[in-house]
């Protein structure tokens, strides 16, 4: 299995160091030539959305991309790539790839209190640590998405057949489930 890593900007290390960890190879993803067939799955991470969104396009990513995920590439977004993912954002005009049928709110926790750890209940998975940092949340879920993980009643992961959303960060943990739960989806076992 391998899984490309987008590397345009943010918490892309820390996702190739945990698949790293489970023993699946990964391909660094920066420009459009990375991007090649072969890819079991990619990883959207965590960073900057407004930034991230412009350097897809700037590096003719974008067009590609969009058309792997609808062709039903399996993707793994981590909060930044959970914005990427949504099909609409409550407060922000800007849409990306579109994809997951769920409204998301940017900086949802607000800006300078935004982050925090907690333990989380992971549908499929149990308990596990989740860091938010200045993450969104899903405000409203569309038809087939499965909400997988709340915290105080607000959702903060979601699952749409091959795509899996955490407004959450489990690349800077050392826990693997959720990364393993990604390589499940991907495997066909869930
Ligand atoms: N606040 C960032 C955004 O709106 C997301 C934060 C993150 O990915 N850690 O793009």
């Amino acid at each position: 299995m391998k899984i490309g890593v987008f590397a345009l900007q943010g918490a892309f290390i820390e996702h190739e160091r945990t698949l790293a960890r489970l023993g699946v190879e990964c391909k660094e993803v920066r420009k459009r030539s990375d991007f090649t067939d072969g890819l079991d799955g990619i990883i959207l991470p965590g960073g900057e959305s407004t930034t991230q969104g412009k350097l897809f396009h700037e590096e003719g990513l974008f067009e590609p991309v969009k058309e792997a995920i609808f062709g039903g590439l399996p993707v793994f977004g981590t909060c930044a790539g959970m914005i990427l993912l949504a099909k609409k954002l409550s407060n922000d005009q800007n849409v990306y790839f579109g994809a997951l049928n769920v409204t998301v709110k940017r900086n949802a926790y607000g800006r300078q209190l935004g982050s925090f750890e907690t333990q989380l209940d992971f549908q499929g998975i149990g308990k596990i640590p989740a860091v938010f940092i200045r993450g969104p949340y899903v405000e409203a879920v569309g038809e087939g998405v499965d909400v997988l993980a709340t915290v105080d009643g607000n959702v903060v992961a979601v699952r749409q057949k091959q795509l899996l959303a955490t407004s959450f960060h489990p690349e800077v943990t050392s826990d693997l489930k959720v990364h393993s739960y990604f390589t499940d989806i991907i495997r066909g076992k869930i």
